[in-house]
């Protein structure tokens, strides 16, 4: 991460923010992109437009301080070796999710612009408006935890909000521990008029939009449930980080846990229900576009892209 490389990312942001159309008539929100990038996927959810929307790419190394903690770098490496993934380095994507419905335009996590340990993403509103959407159309953004990957987006870096007319969604829990947390205590002030914190597991769009506890990784984290009709899709933010280590591997420590222990159960109970029950599944930091599902494999599970 180079200084030089921080500007050159503020200046873009500060750039897509002082383009944005106060007079220009806005976008329609319910019409997927007409034009192809390489930073938007469009699907559906039944009669929902959803959208993987590519923020960028965090990577870090195989030095058994982060994937396998306290197992020897080797055994990560076997298990990227095998899935023809360089060993030593570890990626990862990061896509929040639009979702486009019933009037209204949901985001699933802002992304990662102006976090300094995350240089390689930011690309949030580039891809949004790819997509067809602008910042200001935004109706919901549903948080699925408060470290920087996911909320680093909700504020520019001159401190205004990115998504002006969006209630931002988050657990009570997860709120509380975000207002206490002080690499974040300039961004704070400014959500908090917009936060509307949540019981763990509450229907919050009731029909669209339930959040699911999901234990361990930070103190409220939660999982979203997105539906239409009989349709359904598991948005799973940080239960699971790496679409071969977390997911063959659900038991070993991840460094980003909060709590290791927890949070290894509950990945090991999600991605068995997921494999039991069929789920269609979302996951921000698998690779873009992140849809898919899980099959059981021996002791653990492995993913299978759509
Ligand atoms: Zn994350």
């Amino acid at each position: 991460m180079t200084p030089s490389k921080t500007i050159a990312a503020m200046a873009v942001l500060i750039a897509l923010s002082g383009c944005s159309p106060k007079n220009e008539p806005a976008a329609p929100a319910a019409a997927p992109a007409a034009a192809p990038s390489a930073d938007v996927f469009n699907f559906k959810i039944g009669a929902l437009d959803a959208t993987a929307l590519r923020d960028g790419n965090l990577e870090g190394p195989n030095d058994g301080k982060t994937f396998g903690v306290g197992r020897p770098p080797s055994d990560v490496a076997a298990l990227l070796k095998a899935a023809g993934l360089a060993t030593d380095t570890l990626k990862l994507s990061l896509q929040p999710l639009l979702v486009r419905g019933d009037g209204k335009v949901l985001l699933f996590d802002a992304g990662a612009a102006g976090i300094s340990w995350a240089p390689q993403a930011g690309k949030l509103i580039a891809a949004l408006r790819a997509a067809g959407v602008e910042p200001a159309q935004v109706t919901d953004i549903f948080i699925s935890h408060s470290h920087g990957d996911h909320v680093g987006g909700l504020v520019h870096p001159g401190g205004v909000l990115t998504f002006p007319n969006a209630t931002i969604h988050m657990s009570a829990p997860e709120w509380t521990a975000m207002k206490a947390d002080t690499q974040l205590a300039a961004m704070v002030p400014v959500v908090t008029p917009k936060v509307a914190a949540f019981q763990p597991g509450a229907a919050i769009l009731p029909g669209l939009v339930t959040a699911v506890a999901v234990n361990g990784h930070t103190l409220g984290h939660s999982a979203y449930e997105i539906a239409s009709g009989p349709e359904r899709l598991l948005y799973i933010g940080d239960t699971a980080h790496h679409f071969v280590v977390s997911v063959q591997k659900p038991d070993w420590t991840v460094a980003y846990d909060g709590d290791a222990p927890t949070a290894q159960a509950s990945r090991r109970a999600l991605l068995k229900r997921a494999a039991d029950q069929d789920l269609r599944l979302y996951a921000p930091h698998f690779p873009f576009p992140g849809v898919g599902r899980v099959r059981t494999q021996g002791d653990g599970f492995v993913w299978a892209p759509e």
